[in-house]
């Protein structure tokens, strides 16, 4: 289709609408506008199509092309060890060099305390990975009895039946989900749901419904709590500087489990290597996909914090569980040089520097009149839009105008994802203060189209 013209393009289009189910995609509306966009090539933080447009990907992919597209080094990384070695398992006492390599490397790079590494092929499937091993952890530990993990409205955790149970209702319509033993207390999203405190005091109070989400379950039913840091596709949500300590100390005082769901956070995306860094997070287990390939090939890490590894370690026995593909050496040799590069071109110095630029840059958007918030850290931004900009007040739940700003975005060479009516920026790292003036060019068109 690159450069079949109109006739190849149309012919990819239309047996795309007759054998493709696209992911969280409505088939039927899809085939009522037309059909899909076929994106056939990239290079550094721009895409494009079959019909030859360029875009200026602000969103990375979905979070994940944190080198930016087009890294020769990558693709060099997967050949060779193709090469030497293409698969070969992890189970029945072997593993491969690249696989070890890349555990070495993850317990450096982590924060402290995480000195052990469980590899897997998604986010959803490194979150599955720790609901079994938190079950497993508290059984060996003689209370089996905690079972219930609790999350966050608004979360996304992945798609799994587990992955989708530990996120917000909204992927609970479809599926019998959530499963037993999974609940969840209110999001810190203070634009959202505070503005009536001020953060500080919503913060805290946030938080504390961790604590009577436990006393109304029973202290000894609850194994663990997880959050990402920053809550990306539930729209962005950061939250204020009192929210993290107060959920540590309940977990602490509760004696329950903390998972770090960095999938999108990790590996530079908002200036520091891991946005736990922020927070001084102390996470038992953290999660990890992603930047740790930069999407270049499938692979997910759950990273096991000292606690919960000596109990498996020491009294585990076998932990019946495992994939085909846990520790795939092709994909630990491409995120080795993934993080490699990562490092030699401080992307997380450059996610911290050009993000300075980018938030100020944001905030000149304030002034537009859908715009009720800017905020963001790193290279992580949102913008949002909202119905009377005085009170605050927002649109219709459903996004259409988020939906309606996402398309003018994309008809003017810019993806900007929406969630409901907020919009996401979250660029590979390699962005420079040029591609954050070319975005905020875009964005501001887009959003003069959709008022
Ligand atoms: N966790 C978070 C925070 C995510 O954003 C995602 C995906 O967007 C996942 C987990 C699931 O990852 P995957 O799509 O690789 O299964």
């Amino acid at each position: 289709a690159r450069d079949g013209g109109r006739a190849a393009v149309e012919g990819l289009r239309a047996a795309d609408l007759r054998h493709y189910l696209h992911p969280f995609t409505d088939s039927r509306a899809l085939a009522a506008e037309g059909g899909t966009r076929i994106i056939t090539r990239a290079h550094g933080p721009y895409i494009w199509d079959a019909e030859g447009r360029k875009t200026l990907d602000a969103m990375a992919g979905l979070w994940c092309v944190n080198v930016g597209y087009g890294r020769q080094e990558l693709a060099a990384a997967a050949h060779e060890q193709m090469l030497e070695l293409p698969y070969y398992n992890s189970f029945f006492k072997t593993t491969t060099p690249p696989t070890v390599r890349l555990a070495e490397r993850l317990a450096a790079l982590t924060p402290e305390g995480l000195n052990h590494v469980f590899f897997a092929d998604s986010g959803s499937e490194a979150n599955d990975t720790i609901v079994r091993m938190v079950r497993h952890y508290w059984a060996l530990e003689g209370q089996p009895e905690r079972r219930v993990i609790i999350s966050r409205e608004y979360a996304y955790h992945g798609s799994t039946m587990v992955a989708a149970s530990l996120s917000g209702s909204h992927m609970h319509s479809q599926g019998g989900l959530p499963l037993p033993d999974f609940d969840h207390i209110a999001p810190p999203y203070w634009y959202g749901r505070g503005r009536d405190m001020d953060p500080a005091a919503f913060g805290r109070s946030a938080a504390q419904a961790l604590e009577a989400k436990i006393l109304e379950l029973g202290a000894g039913r609850v194994a663990a709590f997880i959050g990402e840091p920053i809550q990306g596709s539930g729209g962005m949500i950061i939250p204020p500087d009192t929210y993290w300590p107060e959920i540590q100390r309940i977990c602490r005082e509760y004696d329950i489990l903390l998972i770090v769901d960095e999938v999108i956070t990790g590996f530079g995306r908002t200036g520091r290597w891991f946005a736990s860094e922020h927070y001084d997070l102390k996470a038992d287990l953290m999660s990890l996909a992603k930047g740790l390939s930069s999407g270049y090939i499938p692979i997910s890490a759950v990273m096991v914090g000292d606690r919960v590894a000596h109990t498996l370690i020491e009294k585990g026995g076998e932990f019946f569980h495992g994939f085909t593909y846990s520790g795939h050496p092709v994909a630990c040799a491409v995120a080795l040089e993934n993080l490699r590069i990562i490092e030699a071109e401080d992307l997380v110095g450059n996610a911290a520097h050009t993000g300075i630029y980018l938030q100020g840059r944001l905030q000149e958007l304030a002034d537009h009149p859908l715009v009720g918030e800017v905020r963001g850290i790193g290279l992580l931004g949102a913008i949002e839009l909202v119905q009377d900009k005085e009170r605050g007040e927002f649109f219709s739940p459903q996004g259409e105008v988020g939906t309606r700003c996402r398309d003018h975005c994309f008809q003017n060479g810019l993806v900007m994802r929406a969630v409901r009516d907020t919009m996401i920026i979250s660029p590979p790292l390699i962005f420079t203060p040029a591609h954050v003036d070319e975005l905020m060019e875009k964005a501001r068109l887009a959003l003069d189209l959709t008022a």
